[in-house]
């Protein structure tokens, strides 16, 4: 029996006009719940007519897929609250609540994809939330770089899930990984198995603790995008003996983290990132000058940087970065004023120039970037303890 369902296109659209519009929290709580209450009777009809609403004749279908795949968007909307609408308007960056949850929650889904049907799914729903925000970013007048570097990684890795080459590779290795685990922590425990879950970043390689259902075991995605079945043998073996309390070395397990796959995925997603920046030339401080004149007296003139740049921000605590992957060093404009002396300027610049020496090494995932032999460099800066001593002031300050 074919069944049709009267005001669910109308329903349709009455939500797309509502979301033309932006929505307040609660009123996007609100309307995403009658939009659910409104859903849930249309399964229970059909259910009551031994049909489905895949059944439906097509409007209606399309109105009631629409309408179910909406809650994604309802969130999302809602999730860029007054504050953050106005200090974009302000020049700031904007910030979507929730997004590192969000692209794991899909990391998730696509890692146990492990059937066509699943990873169609996730497909179909990552590439529609990726749309979704996009858009929305459309509607604030402003794009996916206003966004900070952080979140801007979170959905450059959400594109690289949906890379074919990922999807195959992830699920497959995550499948291989799941079974030696759940083999060797019979082997060593009496407990229950742990509940795994995967994360999307780099600085964390893993993470476990006991909660109330158990013990939950987080992996960062990056140990399942080389084919290498050993590797991932062992590594199982080497977290069940580390979390059953086993004195075990990790120093191979983050060794191997250095391979050509992991550092092209990292590759991908910082050459994806775009870092807002101000020229070198400061108010006071010229970052240029300064680096020609530190390369001569302390690198004998071998390092180049392919970007100086004070910051948009005025960060006073953080104050340089390096940027491997694109060999960049930004420094904080809270540094280029008077009230600075030089020396500090010159001291912090000089500090990015050691890690730029260092090159990639310094990104390998679970490196000690600041190490003794860093530190030891980092002390025939001329003027090393008093710069240090004011950069401790200045942090301090408001
Ligand atoms: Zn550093």
């Amino acid at each position: 029996m074919r069944l049709k369902i009267q005001g669910l296109v109308k329903m349709m659209n009455n939500v797309r006009d509502r979301l033309k519009a932006s929505l307040t929290q609660m009123q996007a709580d609100e309307l995403s719940r009658q939009v659910r209450r409104n859903l849930d009777a249309v399964r229970k009809l059909c259910r009551r007519h031994l049909s489905s609403p895949r059944n439906l004749p097509m409007p209606s279908r399309r109105a009631f897929e629409y309408l179910d795949s909406l809650k994604i968007e309802a969130s999302l909307d809602s999730d860029m609250d007054t504050n953050e609408r106005e200090s974009h308007a302000s020049g700031s960056s904007i910030k979507i609540k929730g997004l590192g949850s969000i692209v794991e929650s899909f990391l998730n889904q696509m890692a146990l994809s492990w059937d066509q049907e699943k990873i169609a799914a996730f497909k179909k729903q990552a590439g529609y939330y990726l749309t979704k925000t996009l858009d929305l970013l459309k509607r604030r007048r402003s794009g996916i770089t206003d966004l900070s570097v952080k979140q801007q990684r979170l959905l450059v890795r959400l594109e690289l899930y949906m890379d074919d080459a990922i999807m195959e590779i992830i699920p497959k290795n995550v499948r291989c990984f799941i079974e030696a685990f759940n083999r060797h922590w019979e082997n060593h425990s009496s407990k229950d198995q742990p509940r795994i879950i995967f994360i999307s970043t780099n600085n964390t390689l893993w993470r476990y603790r006991e909660d109330k259902k158990g013990l939950v075991i987080k992996i960062s995605d990056l140990f399942f995008l080389k084919d290498d079945p050993p590797f991932l043998e062992k590594f199982a073996e080497t977290l069940v003996k580390k979390i059953t309390g086993r004195r075990v070395s990790i120093k191979e397990i983050r060794q191997w983290l250095t391979n050509d796959d992991v550092l092209l995925f990292q590759k991908r997603i910082e050459e994806a990132v775009h870092h807002k920046k101000n020229s070198a030339r400061g108010l006071v401080y010229d970052l240029d000058l300064i680096f020609e004149k530190l390369n001569k007296k302390y690198f004998d003139n071998k390092l180049s940087a392919s970007g100086l740049s004070w910051t948009m921000n005025v960060a006073k605590s953080r104050t340089g970065y390096y940027y491997p992957l694109s060999n960049e060093i930004f420094i904080s404009t809270a540094l280029d004023d008077k009230k600075v002396p030089l020396y500090v300027v010159e001291f912090v610049l000089y500090h990015e120039m050691l890690h730029m020496e260092d090159g990639i090494d310094s990104i390998k995932p679970g490196k000690k970037i600041h190490n003794l032999s860093f530190k030891k460099r980092e002390k025939k800066f001329k003027y090393y303890d008093k710069a240090e001593a004011f950069l401790r002031r200045l942090a301090m300050s408001k």
